[in-house]
This record gives C-alpha cells, sequence and structure tokens, in this order.
C-alpha cells in the first residue's frame, strides 16, 4: 500500500481542548443583535417593572408563574423576564 494511500486511510485525531478555536459570535449572531436591539428600543423595553406593571401582570404573558416566558405581543414575540416592562404593558382582562 502506498504511503498516499495508508495516510487516508489512518484516522483524524480529535482536537484536543486547548487547540479548539476560541467561540466568537458568528455574521448572524450581529445581524440578530442589531434586530433584537432594534425591537427592544422601538418597545422601550426595560428590565424593571414601571410602578405595578410588569411582564408577569400583562396579558402578553403567556405563562405568569414562570421568571421567563414568552410574550405573544405581535410586536414582540420574544422571551421576557417576569420583572420587565414595555410600552405595551396591558392588564389582563377581567
Ligand atoms: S407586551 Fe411588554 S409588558 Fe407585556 S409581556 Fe410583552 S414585553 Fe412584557
Amino acid at each position: 500500500m502506498s504511503a498516499h494511500r495508508r495516510a487516508g486511510l489512518e484516522k483524524e485525531r480529535p482536537l484536543s481542548y486547548d487547540e479548539l478555536p476560541e467561540p466568537e459570535p458568528k455574521p448572524e449572531d450581529e445581524k440578530l443583535a442589531i434586530q433584537l436591539r432594534h425591537l427592544a428600543d422601538n418597545a422601550v423595553l426595560k428590565a424593571r417593572p414601571q410602578g405595578d406593571e410588569r411582564c408577569d401582570n400583562c396579558r402578553y404573558y403567556l405563562e405568569p408563574s414562570r421568571e421567563i416566558s414568552y410574550c405573544w405581543h405581535p410586536k414582540l414575540r420574544i422571551l421576557v423576564g417576569d420583572q420587565w416592562w414595555c410600552q405595551w404593558w396591558e392588564a389582563n382582562p377581567e
């Protein structure tokens, strides 16, 4: 068997932890970060309540018993925290 064929049959050695490249954001991550920043700015989204108004007592917060949940407001549709707030806060209908 030629050296060339033997080389093709050799298994590649797995990279050790030290040889792995440092993780870094990809272009799609940077694009998504900009989109989400615009979305948060448009909503005036804050990571703290506004008086008694907060996500976990807003009609758009899907699972009020959870600390993080999906906001189904059509202009957001993202995960938010229970103590967050945005300008589209609405009380739950009675
Ligand atoms: S609409 Fe605003 S206040 Fe209501 S759950 Fe979504 S982010 Fe929170």
